[in-house]
């Protein structure tokens, strides 16, 4: 069984995904070709946001928010310490300082109640993670950040897709970034990444941000990067949508039978009770389940115990943040944000893609009862 199966997918879609190809390969407009650009309005209009604007990944893409904003030294930018390396990375990159807020137990995502008091007048965004493929709650967190005149640039990465109140992750704030590293619920077949907003000014300087900080060529009136998305890349990212929102909906699918497989198995007896968590999902949302994470007692045992029943497993993510080496420097001890620490030490994502079938899932399932009977 594999964690992620890219090739029923490439086997659905073969057909257009390499004509597409062919047709880059025929016109050789390699870099920004028309691609892009017809990539770039399908996914402006499947969001529902004004502008989008390809880019080289999901990482870049927060860096490039983060310039936008003019964020460098002597300013602080909010996000979760539960989260991928590349949130706190590039805002620290970017020459700010990450202020770690902790998150909610249930959702995984930034706890808004506790954003305010970590707010400075030295605040230049809030950077909320929508983890695992569902959004964080936007309605609380835009009205913190309103009150303060604060932007909320939304890391989107996993949560492409997905809904929150009926509109779609990435449309949720001033800035939506997104990742299509191959594994993210939409992949291409190498690096990619994309912003989104209805902010025509901002939309224009992430535009430039992404060639070197040009207006017009060979004029630079700021700074830039290489962050343009390869146009062989936004072919693949075209031949995907023509299935995303059906892949979308099976996940969505897909993940709930999970959760009911797992409910079922543990809920037999009063011992088996509360030993396996399986994910929340807040009624105003729907999750593209880009991780299924559940939570378990003595992970390291039921890891082991899936693997020796040929079951694949990760861990998204073992370290929190502000434990990282890179970050030992802001000096936040054991305690400073103590359920990120502890989910941390419990959480485990189960195989996940939108081709996993029931008979799969329920050899995932009985492969986890048995591994927790040891
Ligand atoms: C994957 C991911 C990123 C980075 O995306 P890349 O395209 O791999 O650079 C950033 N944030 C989160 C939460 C992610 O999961």
């Amino acid at each position: 069984m594999d964690f992620i199966d890219l090739k029923t997918q490439y086997r659905r879609i073969h057909d257009s995904v390499n004509a597409r190809i062919q047709k880059v390969l025929d016109h050789g407009q390699y870099i920004l070709g028309g691609e892009t650009v017809e990539l770039e309005s399908e996914l402006a209009s499947y969001v529902g946001a004004k502008h989008c604007i390809a880019a080289s990944s999901g990482t870049d893409t927060l860096l490039m928010a983060l310039m936008a904003y003019g964020i460098g030294p002597g300013d602080e930018v909010i996000t979760s310490p539960f989260t991928f390396i590349a949130t706190g990375e590039m805002i620290a990159l970017a020459g700010a300082k990450p202020v770690f807020v902790d998150i909610d137990e249930r959702t995984y995502n930034i706890d808004p109640a506790l954003i305010e008091r970590a707010i400075t007048p030295r605040t230049k965004a809030l950077m909320p993670v929508s983890l695992y493929g569902q959004c964080a709650d936007f309605d609380a967190i835009n009205e913190v950040a309103s009150r303060h005149g604060i932007p909320v640039i939304e890391d989107g990465a996993q949560s492409f897709g997905a809904l929150y109140k009926g509109k779609r992750s990435c449309a949720l704030s001033e800035v939506g970034s997104t990742s299509f590293f191959p594994s993210k619920p939409l992949g291409a077949y190498g690096d990619g990444g994309a912003l989104f907003t209805d902010d025509d000014d901002l939309a224009k300087t992430m535009r430039e941000i992404r060639v070197h900080g040009q207006d017009r060529r060979y004029h630079h009136p700021r700074l830039g990067i290489n962050g343009r998305l390869d146009t062989l890349q936004a072919a693949v990212l075209l031949a995907k949508m023509e299935v995303f929102e059906d892949e979308v909906q099976a996940r969505s699918r897909i993940g709930q039978r999970y959760s009911d497989l797992i409910r079922e198995a543990f809920s037999e007896t009063e011992d088996r009770q509360g030993r396996v968590v399986v994910p929340y999902l807040a009624p105003e949302c729907t999750s593209v389940y880009a991780q299924y994470t559940i939570q378990v007692r003595d992970r390291a045992r039921i890891e082991a115990g899936l693997k020796a029943r040929g079951i694949p497993t990760a861990v998204h993510y073992p370290v929190p943040l502000h434990f990282q080496p890179v970050f030992a420097a802001l000096g936040q001890g054991p305690g400073s944000f103590p359920i990120s620490e502890a989910v941390a030490e419990r959480v485990l994502s189960l195989p996940m893609h939108p081709y996993l079938t029931e008979e799969q899932q329920i050899r995932v399932v009985k492969a986890l009862e048995e591994a927790v009977e040891g």
